[in-house]
């Protein structure tokens, strides 16, 4: 059986020209990059090439670039780091973030020295900027803001700039998870005045356990993992030189291909929603798909029956791989929070479909066959 794999927010397949662009660093330059003779010189040129060819896309310094093993270690450390070395004591976020900012603010708010709050969501499911500037304004204490750049289940986008805008007006730190967005889109960090952004290597071709955290130059922050000197002291641990080289190619080659890819997956998107309403009844959709939106992702809504109910196994069954939401695996519908968080209706089934540029049309066409069949 043929699979159709439309589930590329949870993560892509690795381009052919990022593997060979990692393939000698699992073979040949297999030196320590902290080592001084020439095996170590050439990983370690490899590791700062990579550093500087991120920040270039980014617009930022190198300096400002931190290797990770992905996201939830990026998030992680944006929040730990705001609350121990930044003096931030409110948290304020969405109850619509990933579980990776969700889980660890709820950690390190579990006692009365650090509180959390949760912005008012719109009923598009976009950020209440009104709310959030009453909070941020009603509030002594130092803040970190944490809201993600592009949700991962339902695409909203949100205005890094607002938000920038209003963390500086209150002196408020900002991170943002930009997990589904770089990669996806060019960010020019020097028009955004942002403390943290995080990212990660799988979601836009490249290797899985690598990521970034940028990190404003104007803060001063302790390490998170002690031990070597690594990361100019910040992240003890021999690189992940292979996977740090694969970042770097990945994102040069989502910026170079930008334009064309972009649009060949909006009109994938597009495509979709069109067939959908034409072919699937009472059929609406999760978030502001037509609107503020990633080209990159569609949550479909579909009346709860008995069939629909059991909608992810008999897609799975039938070689077509959707999601109900990050925290659910295919044909085990956990829930999602994103979806009850803005849509608490108990009688409709939420799936994702999420694309790259590996998929056609003429899946999206069997998908919609399948779908007519099995609702
Ligand atoms: N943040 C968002 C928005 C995500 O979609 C993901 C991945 O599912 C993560 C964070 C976690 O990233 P990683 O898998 O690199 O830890």
């Amino acid at each position: 059986m043929n699979r159709i794999y439309l589930d590329n927010a949870a993560t892509t397949a690795l381009d052919k020209d990022v593997l060979d662009a990692m393939l000698p660093y699992m073979t040949t330059h297999y030196g320590n990059p902290s080592s001084i003779y020439s095996y170590g010189r050439e990983t370690r040129m490899a590791v700062e090439s990579a550093r500087k060819m991120v920040a270039k896309l980014l617009n930022v310094q190198p300096g400002e670039i931190f290797f990770t093993s992905g996201g939830t270690e990026s998030n992680n450390t944006a929040i730990i780091s705001s609350i121990r070395d930044l003096g931030c004591k409110h948290i304020i976020s969405s109850c619509i973030e990933h579980h990776a900012v969700l889980h660890t603010i709820e950690h390190y708010s579990c006692d009365d020295s650090i509180t959390h709050s949760y912005v008012k969501l719109l009923p598009d499911g976009h950020i209440d900027l009104n709310d959030l500037e009453k909070q941020l304004a009603a509030q002594s204490d130092k803040c970190l803001v944490s809201l993600m750049h592009a949700n991962n289940e339902i695409g909203n986008l949100l205005s890094m700039k607002a938000v920038s805008d209003l963390c500086r007006k209150y002196g408020a730190i900002f991170h943002s998870d930009c997990v589904q967005t770089v990669g996806h889109y060019p960010i020019d960090l020097k028009r955004i005045d942002i403390d943290f952004i995080s990212a990660s290597g799988h979601k836009f071709h490249g290797p899985k356990g690598v990521g970034i955290l940028y990190v404003n130059s104007n803060l001063q922050i302790k390490p998170l993992i002690y031990g070597g000197s690594q990361e100019r002291n910040m992240r003890a641990g021999t690189e992940n030189v292979y996977g740090i080289v694969g970042f770097a190619k990945a994102l040069e080659h989502a910026n170079l291909h930008y334009e064309a890819e972009s649009s060949y997956i909006k009109s994938l998107k597009d495509y979709m929603i069109s067939q959908l309403q034409e072919k699937i009844a009472d059929v609406s959709f999760n978030g502001d798909c037509n609107g503020s939106s990633l080209y990159t992702v569609l949550n479909a809504s579909f009346p709860k029956t008995e069939k629909s109910e059991m909608l992810l196994f008999n897609l799975d069954i039938n070689g077509i791989c959707v999601s109900g939401g990050s925290a659910c695996s295919s044909g085990a519908s956990q829930g999602s929070h994103v979806i009850s968080a803005i849509n608490k209706n108990e009688n409709r089934v939420a799936v994702r479909f999420s694309f790259s540029k590996y998929n056609t049309k003429e899946e999206i066409d069997a998908v919609i066959e399948k779908l007519k069949e099995i609702i």
